[in-house]
């Protein structure tokens, strides 16, 4: 059988939300199977806990307003480890295919004909729905699933087309949106969605100090304000996440708790 990972080949791969339960069967074995691995700071600490001992570890943790190591010095630290005949394994938070800065890897790596694969991973939006135990998306409901980022540069307006977004039918998905979701929902509800727009907020999906916040669209920034620590958090706007959970275990900020909360 040919190695997992060949000499001075590259795997980024997907870690998933945290929960090592949720690592796909792939992304093990190339863990096991890496001379080095370069994590980011979301990859979850169960995670890390199986990288082998004699498998060198380098953090190059990103999170936002933090970077310790910017993406062109990643990037070179990757293909140094590479062209020295290494097996690497670029660990990365949750899918590497969604938000993560893959391409700028894939180019570097290819630009120095360096041979690259990609294993998938547990997105967090996937993670956060299976978490509150509903669907992103609803026949007849919400036909749609966008996926968004609404990180902005330091200083500058979120580059958003939210007539776009604004539709009814929709389940928008958006990371790293804590910091911009006043914006957020003034911006859709002056595109036309309701105020009264189902919205949640999952922060910290699939690890034991998850915590879920159902809300509505036009409180989504008080209950940010309110509820949230500083983990990572992904926001879910849409009718698709105003289903009340089974089991009722959320922790709701309505809008009577949160004029108590404000008062
Ligand atoms: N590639 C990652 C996303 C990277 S962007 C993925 O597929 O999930 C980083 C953002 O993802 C965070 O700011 C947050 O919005 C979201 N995120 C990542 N892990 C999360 C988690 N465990 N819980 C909630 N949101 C998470």
């Amino acid at each position: 059988m040919p190695e997992l990972i060949a000499p001075g080949t590259v795997w980024l791969v997907g870690a998933g939300p945290g929960d090592p339960d949720l690592l796909t069967r792939k992304a093990e074995k190339l863990i096991s199977a890496a001379d080095i691995i370069f994590y980011d700071a979301l990859v979850g600490s169960g995670v890390l806990d199986l990288i082998p001992d004699h498998v060198e570890r380098v953090s190059v943790g990103k999170r936002s307003g933090r970077h310790s190591k910017d993406q062109g010095t990643i990037c070179g630290l990757i293909v140094e480890a590479a062209l020295l005949g290494k097996r690497v394994v670029r660990l990365k938070g949750g899918d590497p295919s969604i938000f993560g800065r893959t391409t700028e890897e894939l180019d570097a790596c290819a630009g120095k004909g360096i041979p690259v694969h990609i294993c998938p991973g547990v997105t967090a939006a996937s993670a956060a729905a299976a978490s509150a135990g509903l669907s992103l998306t609803l026949r007849g409901a919400a036909r749609k699933l966008s996926f968004i980022t609404a990180h902005a540069r330091a200083g500058e307006p979120l580059d958003i087309d939210w007539n776009a977004l604004a539709d009814p039918e929709a389940t928008l998905a958006i990371y790293m949106g804590k910091g911009a979701a006043h914006d957020i929902s003034a911006h859709l509800i002056k595109a036309g969605l309701s105020p009264k727009t189902p919205a949640m907020i999952v922060e910290n999906a699939s690890l034991p100090n998850e915590r879920i916040v159902h809300t509505r669209l036009d409180l989504l920034s008080i209950a940010v304000g309110a509820k949230v620590t500083d983990g990572p958090a992904l926001l879910l706007i849409g009718a698709a996440v105003g289903r009340p959970r089974p089991d009722g275990a959320e922790n709701i900020v309505s809008a009577k708790k949160v004029d108590l909360l404000i008062s």
